[in-house]
């Protein structure tokens, strides 16, 4: 799965939501989430963010993001 990181934060540029054939992007009020169990891992977001905000999580130090993608994902409306 990708994940959203805190370069996001204030941005939200929304690119990236326009183009996620799955339509797994949510929405806070300062930032976006990925909700990891909906993500299909196609990778077609991560070029579309100025800030270079969405990373897979494959990389490591993502696991504290990863959890609050998984925990944002279920509280925050779907865009
Ligand atoms: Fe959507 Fe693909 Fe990005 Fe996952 S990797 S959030 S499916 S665009």
């Amino acid at each position: 799965t990708y994940v959203v990181t805190d370069a996001c934060i204030r941005c939200k540029y929304m690119d990236c939501v326009e183009v996620c054939p799955v339509d797994c992007f949510y929405e806070g009020e300062n930032m976006l989430a990925i909700n990891p169990n909906e993500c299909i891992d196609c990778g077609v977001c991560e070029p579309e963010c100025p800030a270079e905000a969405i990373l897979p999580d494959t990389e490591s130090g993502l696991e504290k993001w990863l959890e609050l993608n998984s925990t944002f994902s279920t509280q925050w409306p779907n865009v």
